[in-house]
């Protein structure tokens, strides 16, 4: 059996300014890990996950199955600085895995998989070129040892999908759930997003959410403005303020957190239905359609 230790490491320039955070995610994986089933424990080694920043505000994130070698990059904006990431550690991709179709998404797809032979894994039907392996809502595939499960989550796009690796506690969301927020609506309805959010929100609360896009700053200023009586919003509105003023990134959070403070996911709360002037009786999803449409306008 080797290592239980799971590892979020930032890239430069975060390196050296973001180890605190990535402590703190590290240590409290370490301790749910203790209260694994006996099958999960002898996975013969755990999943790293390195966290490449990208472009202005997009993460990557680099998987790493130490026992086969297999190498996978989540959502690779640009190839550049997966590659530096990749040789940083003396490693070779095997894998290139899509969220969605979008450039920010996929625009080191054809790089990588140039120079590296590595496999594009990312669903049919999302206008994403060169799939090698397609994956659809409700599949399971292997990235070495690591199940990953393909949760469909279409709305930010029309084949948006999420990938969930339970053995490891961790969910990759490009532009469905943020830190605090959601993709805006662009191929899909706000029922389509709500109904995905609600798969995601479904997962174990101690599951770490990976997303797309380092949005979390401007997400709790909007959040603030309708439910600033949110005390978990508020407590970590404080922690967001402090991490970004130290150039840390604010990923991941984790399911359990999101519930307590991410608005579109909590059409439940009397403050926010009250502050968008909605009833009671007015269900979930039309309250998720109003917080959408209020951040639209924001
Ligand atoms: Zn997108
Ligand atoms: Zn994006």
């Amino acid at each position: 059996m080797g290592s239980l230790a799971f590892r979020v490491a930032l890239a430069p320039p975060l390196v050296g300014r973001s180890s605190r955070h990535a402590r703190i995610s590290g240590a409290r994986y370490r301790l749910s890990r203790c209260c694994f089933s006996s099958q999960s424990a002898m996975a013969s080694a755990a999943l790293e996950i390195e966290l490449i920043p990208c472009l202005k505000d997009n993460y990557a994130y680099l998987l790493r199955d130490a026992s086969s070698g297999a190498i996978g990059v989540v959502d690779p904006s640009t190839a550049q600085p997966v590659i530096e990431a990749l040789e940083r550690r003396g490693l070779k991709l095997t894998h290139i895995i899509n969220t969605h179709h979008h450039w920010d998404h996929t625009g080191g797809n054809a790089d990588l998989k140039k120079r590296y032979g590595a496999q594009i894994v990312a669903p049919p039907g999302d206008g994403i070129p060169g799939i090698d392996v397609p994956l659809k809502d409700g599949d399971t595939w292997m990235l070495g040892e690591h199940a990953m499960k393909v949760i469909g989550t279409p709305g930010h796009t029309r084949g948006h999908v999420s990938y969930y690796f339970a053995d490891s506690r961790a969910v990759f969301t490009g532009d469905t759930l943020f830190s605090i927020g959601c993709g805006r609506l662009f191929e899909g309805s706000a029922q389509q997003m709500w109904s995905s959010l609600s798969k995601l929100a479904a997962l174990p609360d101690e599951t770490r959410v990976f997303c797309g896009h380092e949005y979390t700053l401007s997400n709790a200023k909007f959040a603030m403005t309708i439910e600033p009586n949110n005390p978990a919003l508020n407590s970590h509105f404080e922690k967001v303020k402090q991490l970004r003023d130290s150039g840390l990134a604010t990923i991941p959070s984790s399911v359990g957190e999101e519930k307590k403070f991410n608005p579109f996911l909590r059409p439940a709360s009397r403050e926010i239905r009250r502050s968008l002037n909605l009833s009671d009786d007015a269900s979930d999803s039309d309250v998720f359609t109003a917080v959408r449409k209020a951040k639209d306008r924001a």
